[in-house]
C-alpha cells in the first residue's frame, strides 16, 4: 500500500546480487520499494524476508516486455541484466534485449511518471583496457562481435539512449559504471572468481584459474557499493560516474588470500584463457570522491570474511541449485 509521506522508488533486478541489497537499502531509508524481477538470474530467496513488510511490493516481469506500474514513481533504479559472463553467455539475446528495450522501457516509464532514473552500467564498457586505471572519459576497447560483446555493447547502448533522452527530453538520469563487486548472495556457480573461489575452497576443490592468474581485477565490497549507488542517485551527476574499489589483486593472489582466509586445503588448477578476457581492471574514482564524496572503507580482506562467513551458514546446495 502506498504512503504518501514515502518516496516511492521502483528496483529492477530487485531478486539479484546488487538489486536485493539495495531493496534492503531502500527498505531501511523509509522508501516504499517496488521490486521487479522475471527470475532469470536471480532467486526470490533473496528477497524473501522483505515480502512481509508492508512498504515492499513485487513484480514478476520481464522488463523487455512493456513496464506498467500503477501510481506516482519518484526513482527507478534499472538493475535487471544477466551480470556474470556465464550467464550472458548462455542468454546472449535476453542481455542485449534487457540492456536495450528494457532500458527503453524504462525510461518510457521515468518520463510518464516524471521520476528520477538510474541505470546500472559496468565497467566492460571499457572492454579490454588500453589504459589504467580507467577513468569516466576513457571511451574503451571492445570487440562488438566477440562473445563479451552481448553484455558490452548493451551497455554500451545503454548509456547512450539514458543520455538521449536526457539531452532530447530533459530526463533527470544517472548512470552509475559498477566496477566487480563483491558479498553475500552472488550465486556461488555464477562462474565469477570470487563466489567461484570461496565455494571450491569451502568444498576442498581445486580452485580453477584462467589462464596464469595475473590479470588483474579489483574487488569493491557490496556495503560500499551500495553506498555510491545511494549517493550518486541523491546528486546532481548526470555524467557516467565510476564506483568500485580501486585496490587491484592478481586473480592468483586472491585464489591464495581465499585458501587462506577459509583455512582451506584446495590446490590451484589452470584452465584456458577465455575469449576477449580482460588483462587489467582498476577504476579511477577521481570523480566520486569528488562529486559525491565517496570511496571505499572496506578493504578486500575484510570484505572476504563477511563474504565466507555468509556462505559458510548456508547450506551449499540451496545456493548453487540454479543452472538454466
Ligand atoms: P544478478 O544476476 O545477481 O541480478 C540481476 C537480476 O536481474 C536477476 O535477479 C535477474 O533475474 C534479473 N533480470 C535479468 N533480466 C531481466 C529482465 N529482462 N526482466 C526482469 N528482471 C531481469 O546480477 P548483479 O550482480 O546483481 O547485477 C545487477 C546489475 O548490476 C546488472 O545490471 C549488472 O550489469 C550490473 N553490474 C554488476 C556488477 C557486479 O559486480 N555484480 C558489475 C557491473 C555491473
Amino acid at each position: 500500500m502506498e504512503n504518501k509521506h514515502r518516496k516511492r522508488i521502483l528496483i529492477t533486478g530487485a531478486a539479484g546480487f546488487l538489486g536485493s541489497h539495495l531493496c534492503d537499502r531502500f527498505i531501511a531509508e523509509d522508501y516504499d520499494v517496488i521490486g521487479m524481477d522475471n527470475l532469470i538470474t536471480g532467486d526470490l530467496q533473496n528477497i524473501a524476508h522483505l515480502f512481509k513488510l508492508e512498504n515492499f511490493d513485487f513484480y514478476h516481469h520481464d522488463v523487455s516486455k512493456f513496464v506498467h506500474i500503477p501510481g506516482d514513481l519518484d526513482y527507478i533504479l534499472h538493475f535487471a541484466s544477466p551480470a556474470s559472463p556465464v550467464d550472458y553467455l548462455k542468454i546472449p539475446i535476453q542481455t542485449l534485449k534487457v540492456g536495450s528495450l528494457g532500458t527503453h522501457n524504462l525510461l518510457g516509464l521515468a518520463r510518464a511518471k516524471q521520476a528520477r532514473i538510474l541505470v546500472a552500467s559496468t565497467s566492460e564498457v571499457y572492454g579490454d583496457p588500453l589504459v589504467s586505471p580507467q577513468s569516466e572519459d576513457y571511451w574503451g576497447n571492445v570487440n562488438p562481435v566477440g562473445p563479451r560483446g552481448v553484455y558490452d555493447e548493451a551497455k554500451r547502448f545503454q548509456e547512450a539512449i539514458t543520455m538521449a533522452y536526457h539531452n532530447a527530453h530533459g530526463l533527470d538520469t544517472r548512470i552509475v559504471r559498477i566496477f566487480n563487486t563483491f558479498g553475500s548472495r552472488m550465486r556461488l556457480n555464477d562462474g565469477r572468481a570470487i563466489p567461484t573461489f570461496i565455494a571450491q575452497a569451502i568444498r576442498g576443490e581445486d580452485i580453477t584459474l584462467f589462464g596464469d592468474g595475473s590479470q588483474t581485477r579489483s574487488f569493491c565490497y557490496i556495503d560500499d557499493q551500495i553506498e555510491g549507488i545511494y549517493r550518486l542517485l541523491h546528486s546532481d551527476c548526470i555524467q557516467p560516474i565510476n564506483i568500485g574499489n580501486p585496490d587491484e589483486i592478481s586473480l592468483l593472489q586472491l585464489a591464495q588470500e581465499i585458501i587462506e582466509l577459509t583455512g582451506s586445503s584446495s590446490k590451484i588448477s589452470h584452465r584456458p584463457l577465455p575469449i576477449d578476457d580482460p588483462k587489467q581492471r582498476k577504476p579511477d574514482i577521481g570523480l566520486a570522491k569528488a562529486q559525491l564524496n565517496w570511496q571505499p572503507k572496506i578493504d578486500r580482506k575484510l570484505g572476504l570474511e563477511k563474504t565466507i562467513d555468509f556462505y559458510k551458514k548456508v547450506p551449499l546446495e540451496t545456493l548453487s541449485h540454479k543452472d538454466f
